[in-house]
């Protein structure tokens, strides 16, 4: 049962085929059984099945929605009450949230079951999940590799079958990059889509939480439940809320396809150009046409990203001082030595690079020839992305320039791990919606197809996997061990 869509298990809790309580015993087995995948920081076992038994009820009533009773799991950036948020930091190892994070509020009046915490980058800075305070997290389709990271937990526990489906967040990739690199289904939605309330900041202007799933209907369904405006954040946007299921079946006749030429150039492996290739056919087939487009400024999205991140993320850490959270080092000898030694042992080594870098760029002096022109390229960016998107109706490219990379290949080399996100910051810094779509295998390991669309097109995107999804496979293959 575990190896069934949040639909399929929707479907199964309604007939009777077995119960929410059931299923998360299914899950919490399995759990155990592939503790060395390290998805999971914290299981919570007791609440979970305390839930579970709450949404058999529930169902029993007949008021129950589609994730009443499905087992999920929550990115550990997200704030539970009660329970320990880490954020995948030294930093938060000692941290029990006091309230919810909006988008945990709504899954669990939903009445889904969530069955734990899943691992991630410390503080979502990373492409590997390595960064993480509780260690490296396996890709499970070679235990070798690194699932792709910030969240790497959530993409490893949705390919091995140890929940449902998962959240993730997004701030220059960090959905889409390790979907890619797991096969599953990511969804980053448009900036302002999903409340960041109760969401550990890294980049405020980029971050947004997203579905992690098997298929894009789960995705829908997901952020069915996820979207919507929230007065608790400024920045989330008050506009309705679509049937994100309603427009699934859509005919694609007549789409619009625009390949960005910048895309496919130097830096793409060539077994992963042609399966995008392959997966791009499919579409043709499916009645839609393909052209190239140019997004000239594309080539600056690292450089740009690397300065407002750090920025952005060195304002948001400054909250995190050993007075008002999480760590404290011992003994300090005054405030100043609290402070310092307090950071300096809870922070990891990516997390002070950031900060460096982020302080650096803000600093009088340097502000005008880093931040300032940083802000001026995102612009050039944005209006690259509305300019190619009123041409055609979506883009697509790959999410990841290569598939799994190993375990350990670059941790020391920064500059190659921040080139891993080539093809999925820039997406960020305009804050349009992708997704990337399971499209097939190179080298055995699975590869991932980006479908970017106009702000709030997310129903438009969801219908083109979904699509894509009816005439595919890929979407339902398993990891050898994991059937
Ligand atoms: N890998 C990118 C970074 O480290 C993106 C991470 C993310 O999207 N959270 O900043």
């Amino acid at each position: 049962m575990y190896n069934k869509t949040i639909a399929e298990l929707a479907r199964g809790l309604r007939s009777g085929e077995f119960s929410s309580v059931d299923l998360t015993l299914a899950f919490l087995d399995r759990i155990k059984q592939h503790h060395s995948l390290n998805a999971y920081i914290t299981v919570t076992e007791e609440q979970a099945l305390q839930s579970a038994k709450a949404a058999d009820l529930r169902l029993a009533t007949g008021n129950a929605e589609l994730l009443t009773g499905i087992p999920m799991a929550q990115k550990d950036i997200f704030c539970t009450e009660g329970i320990k948020t880490s954020c995948g930091s030294k930093m938060l190892d000692n941290f029990i949230a006091p309230y919810n994070a909006t988008v945990v509020d709504k899954f669990n009046s939903a009445g889904a079951v969530m069955l734990g915490k899943l691992n991630m980058d410390e503080f979502a800075m990373g492409s590997s999940n390595e960064t993480s305070y509780y260690g490296a997290v396996k890709n499970p389709w070679d235990t070798h590799t690194v699932p792709g990271g910030s969240s790497g937990g959530s993409a490893a526990a949705v390919a091995a079958r140890l929940a449902a489906c998962a959240t993730g967040t997004d701030t220059g990739g960090s959905i889409r990059q390790p979907a890619a690199l797991c096969g599953i289904t990511g969804l980053k939605p448009t900036y302002g889509r999903v409340s960041r309330y109760g969401m550990i900041a890294y980049a405020s202007s980029l971050d947004q939480g997203g579905p992690m799933t098997r298929n894009a209907e789960d995705a829908a369904i997901m952020l069915q439940t996820m979207a919507g405006f929230d007065d608790k954040d400024s920045t989330s946007v008050d506009l309705p809320v679509p049937d994100y299921r309603a427009g699934l079946s859509n005919s694609l006749e007549g789409l619009k396809i625009g390949l960005p030429k910048e895309f496919f150039g130097e830096g793409l492996n060539s077994d992963v150009a042609a399966t995008l290739e392959a997966a791009i056919n499919e579409y043709r087939k499916l009645g839609a046409t393909v052209t190239e487009v140019s997004m000239p400024s594309l080539k600056l999205a690292i450089p740009a990203y690397y300065v407002i991140a750090p920025a952005e993320c060195s304002a948001n850490l400054s909250r995190f001082d050993g007075v008002r959270f999480g760590y404290r080092c011992e003994n300090p000898a005054d405030l100043a030595d609290l402070y310092t030694r307090s950071r300096g042992e809870g922070f990891g080594k990516e997390v002070k690079r950031r900060i460096l870098m982020g302080t650096y760029a803000l600093s009088a002096g340097y502000y005008d020839a880093y931040y300032i022109k940083a802000q001026k390229i995102r612009r050039l960016i944005s209006e690259d992305f509305k300019r190619a998107l009123s041409e055609v109706d979506v883009m697509m490219g790959p999410v990841t320039p290569s598939t799994a990379f190993g375990i350990g290949e670059k941790i020391d080399n920064p500059i190659e791990m921040y080139l891993s996100d080539i093809y999925t910051i820039a997406i960020n810094l305009a804050g349009v919606p992708a997704m990337s779509v399971p499209a097939g295998f190179a080298q055995g390991l699975p590869v991932g197809l980006q479908i970017i669309g106009n702000y709030f097109a997310e129903d438009r995107l969801l219908n083109i996997a979904h699509q894509y999804q009816q005439v595919t496979d890929w979407h339902t293959q398993t990891p050898k061990g994991f059937e």
